[in-house]
């Protein structure tokens, strides 16, 4: 699916989009990784969403992500005997281990490791922190709180502890059971919820086993502040604002999510900004201006892809959610100011010999009149480095790997070729100009640009650059072996 745009979408599954019907929509009208939150649907729906999107796939001729997000150890109050319960600012109300259904003055909240972590003076917020507590006395077993904003406390609400780092395990039985399903099943991107310490981010890399790239959601302050060692162990990053708007102050989140970004880039790992970026196109065909604005800014700050939560899982118009996404990101890309803006945020790190010849490519791209660049990569890290350049033609990975490629729909302006094993570069360079002219870049009198290296299919040995004609009767009189 050829798009007009670099920025990719990425729209979560649901009762919403459930179908082929509607999976397909959403992947023609500008999805390119779809999300599978483990925190809700069953695993046989979870596979049932998956072999959907497979076939989707498949029927289009296109590489599509899937990323699996774990629920990581998210906090719930245990239920109440009336459901729910109002609670007024003032009041002092109980946290507790006990086995008893909850009433206007406690509820069980059946996490011990909390206790022994909590101190007095400590918040903790219920409901997307609608409801604020501060614990005053606690013990082994209990959190005696007083409630500093009020409201309705229901069955199973979620609890958010900013101030603590939690000595919880970075996976719950129930992250390590789905973790275990999806690898199985076969997903391209495993996302870990509230990462805390890049330790986190090792233990799940273990047990996935190379099955999947590994994203860190960064939705906690300590994950904010272990961010860089974070990033160094993770494949990707998410800006997961919901969370972290709940656990900071929401001022706090738009700084942190421009530094996250440039972060990210300077790092050649793709980042995803998400959460309530058309919030209200749950219930509305038509966003508000200030949403429009907000996917507009991650543009604009180089995120590698913006994401649907709801709006595409849950609303009523997830189509026409997927549909703004694409079409605020056409407009920001042929805006001069946000190549302008792009460019001058160039990291001009060159370390490794793969940075400048990727760099280069660029320049020349740049500089001639050349239709793409056409990158020759296995693990996708070619791909990347040249992403972070952020060039000004279309990227076309080609690879014989396609995990690789679906990794890569994660990635700015990245588009995937499949290639078979290749042996001779001669081959490699009329494979390269038969997929820009066969997607449209270029014809047989345009030029385009190829790396690769030498020898074939070794990891790491990007070592050729090769401004290369489209024609292939000149390809093989001209080029060598
Ligand atoms: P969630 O993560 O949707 O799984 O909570 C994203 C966020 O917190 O923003
Ligand atoms: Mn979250």
């Amino acid at each position: 699916m050829r798009r007009l745009r670099s920025v990719k979408i990425v729209a979560t599954l649901g009762p919403a989009s459930s179908t082929y019907e509607v999976i397909r929509a959403l992947h023609e009208a500008g999805a390119d990784v779809f999300r599978l939150n483990m925190s809700h649907g069953s695993h046989s729906e979870i596979a049932e969403r998956h072999a959907i999107i497979r076939r989707v796939e498949e029927d289009c001729k296109s590489t599509i992500g899937i990323l699996a997000d774990l629920q990581g150890p998210k906090l719930r109050v245990g239920v109440f005997a009336n459901g729910e319960e109002d609670l007024v600012e003032g009041a002092a109300f109980r946290l507790d281990l006990l086995d008893e259904e909850g009433s206007a003055t406690r509820v069980t909240l059946p996490h011990p490791e909390i206790f022994a972590a909590l101190e007095p003076g400590a918040h903790l917020l219920v409901n997307d922190g609608k409801i604020r507590l501060k614990v005053e006395a606690c013990g082994t077993d209990f959190a005696d709180c007083t409630v500093l904003a009020g409201g309705t406390i229901s069955n199973r609400k979620g609890v958010n502890v900013p101030d603590v780092v939690l000595p919880l395990a970075a996976l719950s039985d129930k992250d390590r059971a789905d973790l275990e399903f999806v690898s199985d099943l076969g997903v391209d991107w495993l996302a870990l919820s509230f990462v805390q310490r890049a330790q986190d981010v090792i233990e799940a890399r273990e047990l996935c086993r190379g099955r999947a790239a590994i994203l860190s959601k960064i939705e906690k302050p300590a994950g904010v502040k272990a961010f860089e060692e974070i990033l160094e162990v993770s494949d990707g990053i998410m800006v997961a604002r919901g969370d972290l708007g709940v656990e900071l102050p929401v001022q706090n989140v738009p700084p942190i999510q421009k530094r996250l970004i440039r972060r990210c880039r300077a790092a050649a790992k793709p980042v995803i900004v998400a959460t309530q970026m058309l919030e209200s196109m749950i219930e509305s065909p038509m966003p508000t201006r200030a949403e429009v604005s907000d996917v507009a800014t991650a543009i604009y700050e180089g995120a590698d892809a913006i994401m649907l939560s709801a709006e595409s899982a849950a609303g009523d118009y997830p189509v026409e959610a997927v549909t703004t996404m694409n079409n605020v990101a056409e407009e920001v890309e042929s805006d001069p100011t946000y190549t302008e803006i792009i460019e001058a945020s160039r990291a001009a790190k060159r370390a490794t010999v793969a940075d400048g010849i990727v760099a280069a490519a660029r320049e020349i791209a740049e500089t001639t009149d050349i239709k793409a660049i056409c990158c020759f990569t296995s693990s996708g890290t070619t791909a990347l480095l040249t992403a972070r350049e952020r060039p000004r033609v279309p990227i076309i990975a080609m690879t014989s790997s396609v995990n690789t490629a679906r990794r890569l729909a994660l990635t700015w302006g990245t588009e995937c070729v499949i290639t078979g094993e290749l042996e001779r570069f001669k081959q490699a360079v009329v494979n390269a100009a038969r997929a820009a002219r066969a997607r449209g870049y270029a014809d047989a009198t345009d030029q385009i640009l190829v790396t690769a290296g030498v020898p074939f299919n070794t990891p790491g040995t990007t070592n050729i650059l090769r401004v290369a004609p489209c024609d292939e009767r000149l390809i093989y009189n001209t080029d060598p072996e």
